[in-house]
């Protein structure tokens, strides 16, 4: 097997046209388990260990540009003030071993139904991309167009991820895990909520109960209907049983999970409709404390 090792990203890239079946290497956390366990033998392992550029994280007008490989662990400790619900997500992935390795572009990669970034990610807004380089030129990929199936993305043989561009938050942000166990342990199911008062949407994330990571469109509708109708982006009231019920079975509704071993498809689908619901109070409380603080 060759071991391409690129020291600069324009050298990463020329790599990867020269070789599209060659196979990235970031933190190798899935690459290395599934090599082990022989699912891949690529005829190349493409290094990307030595482009600091991809390790860093930057800040403009109110867009984080997140490096493809900053580990977890940095997510955390750096980024829980700007992405609040991709850090909550972060603390569930894995070990510390694991978290100081694996990053976003790893999980963005890999694609897994059940990787925990997603749902934190099609959460936090429409204007989140993927930034997909080759030497061809640079296209940013809108984050819920980028799943196009189990444990497939929409690159091109020849892309690389550099980096994911997630608005900062402008309101509060959850995510949520259902596993056999508190750590370590793969999503039976997941959920990541985000409100967004600046343009008074909500976001959504369902992770492992469908194909791919999904949005619940029509529960992030109606939730935003409801909002604005009575004014409560305004007034930071009270949503009341009823509503917080309905956007519980909305997202229940949204889901199309199967039987597996890590859990069935009836309760999976429970289990959204409880994470919807504990996701929306928790914000919804976090949000109207906010307005009340600053009345
Ligand atoms: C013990 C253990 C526990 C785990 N627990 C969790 C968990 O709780 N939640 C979770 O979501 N995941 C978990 N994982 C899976 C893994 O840690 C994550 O998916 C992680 O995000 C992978 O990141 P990485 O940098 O290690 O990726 P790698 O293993 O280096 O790569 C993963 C995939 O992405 C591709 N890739 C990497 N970088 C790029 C790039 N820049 N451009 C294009 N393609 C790229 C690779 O070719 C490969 O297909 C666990 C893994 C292990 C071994």
């Amino acid at each position: 097997m060759e071991f391409l090792r690129p020291a600069t990203w324009d050298e990463a890239l020329a790599a990867k046209a020269e070789h599209p079946t060659a196979l990235p290497i970031s933190g190798g956390t899935d690459v290395m388990v599934e090599m082990n366990f022989d699912v891949h033998r690529p005829s190349a392992l493409l290094d990307l260990n030595r482009i600091t550029e991809l390790t860093e994280w930057s800040i403009t007008d109110g867009v984080v540009r997140l490096g493809a490989a900053v580990p977890y662990s940095r997510i955390i400790d750096e980024l829980s003030e700007p992405l609040p619900g991709l850090a909550r997500a972060a603390h569930t992935v894995g070990s510390p071993q694991i978290r100081n390795r694996g990053g976003v572009g790893g999980n963005l990669g890999g694609a897994s139904p059940a990787g925990d970034a997603h749902p934190a990610l099609l959460a936090a807004g429409r204007d989140v991309y993927v930034e997909a380089c080759s030497v061809r030129g640079t296209r940013l990929i809108p984050i819920d167009e980028f799943y196009v199936g189990v444990k497939r993305n929409s690159l091109e043989k020849d892309e690389l991820i550099r980096s994911v561009f997630i608005p900062v938050a402008d309101g509060p942000q959850q995510f949520s895990k259902i596993g056999t166990r508190n750590a370590m342990v793969i999503a039976v199911c997941a959920f990541g909520f985000a409100l967004h008062p600046k343009n008074h949407t909500v976001g959504t994330g369902i992770g492992s109960a469908a194909p791919t990571p999904r949005r619940a469109v029509e529960a992030e509708q109606y939730l935003q209907g409801v909002l604005e109708e009575r004014g409560l982006w305004e007034s930071g009231d009270l949503l009341g049983t009823e509503v917080i019920q309905k956007f519980g079975e909305l997202v229940k509704a949204a889901a199309s999970p199967i039987d597996d071993v890590r859990g069935t498809a009836d309760y999976r689908r429970h289990s959204l409709a409880v994470m919807a619901r504990r996701t929306l109070t928790w914000t919804w409380n976090d949000y109207s404390k906010q307005i009340r603080s600053a009345a």
